[in-house]
């Protein structure tokens, strides 16, 4: 069990008084003490599906992961899952994280409203899916509203205390060409927001996108609307 000591500040004061007056280390077997752990890809809609059923990317998403993420329509049930997220995090030594929410707006500002009452630096957004063909009704929107949602949750949270907003396409999978390309819009318009979305995750899911967006390379189709940075790094043929 990980308990915490505080910031920075409030460790140091702890810690001095024993380096300069101790003469022989403090042997302490058992623990460790360490800096938060950053959690860099995490989706926090999915805690109650925890140990399904492994099926394959594409089916394990329409079986399981969309029936769970269409509860989060209802705000109080969004709140109380970011609650019990946020505490498994911080029980296992998490204070930050970069978060997938679902399409639900109120996703977001329960996550949000949950890392800031316990100061946790969040990384988050509402994810976009507009794909007819892959994406449920209870999970699609048009993608014009969803540019409106996102940049309204931009401007509440982006900078607000800890918590910094990442555009969120699913994947290539579940967007369309001009669902993808508002999110580079996004991106584009609001400097300093993050991006994240899934690349690469199995044979059948990589064939499917670069068939629908006739594309030779997965990365390709992120980086014709935008949305790669400097940092994405992936091998050449993908
Ligand atoms: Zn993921």
């Amino acid at each position: 069990m990980f308990q915490p000591l505080g910031p920075l500040c409030l460790c140091r004061t702890l810690c001095t008084p024993l380096l300069t007056h101790v003469h022989a280390p403090r042997c302490c077997p058992t623990q460790l003490i360490v800096p938060g752990f950053v959690d860099c890809h995490i989706h926090y809609p999915q805690i109650d599906i925890v140990g399904s059923y492994g099926e394959q990317l594409l089916e394990w998403l329409q079986n399981y992961v969309f029936p769970a993420e269409a509860k989060f329509k209802d705000g109080d049930y969004a709140d109380k899952v970011a609650k019990v997220f946020v505490n498994e995090l911080l029980k296992s030594g998490t204070t930050t994280a970069l978060t997938f929410c679902t399409v639900h707006p109120q996703s977001v500002d329960a996550l949000f409203t949950a890392a800031q009452e316990r100061n946790m630096l969040m990384i988050a957004g509402k994810v976009l899916m507009d794909d007819e063909k892959f994406a449920p009704d209870s999970l699609r929107e048009d993608c014009h509203q969803s540019y409106e949602e996102s940049k309204a949750l931009i401007a509440k949270w982006h900078g607000n205390g800890r918590c910094l907003y990442a555009v969120t396409p699913r994947f290539a999978v579940s967007s369309t060409p001009e669902e993808l390309a508002l999110a580079g819009q996004l991106y584009a318009e609001h400097e300093g927001v993050y991006m994240q979305t899934h690349l690469n995750e199995n044979m059948a899911e990589i064939a499917l996108a670069k068939q629908i967006h006739n594309c030779e390379t997965y990365l390709g189709i992120y980086d014709k609307h935008g949305l790669t940075g400097i940092c994405t790094h992936t091998h050449k043929h993908t």
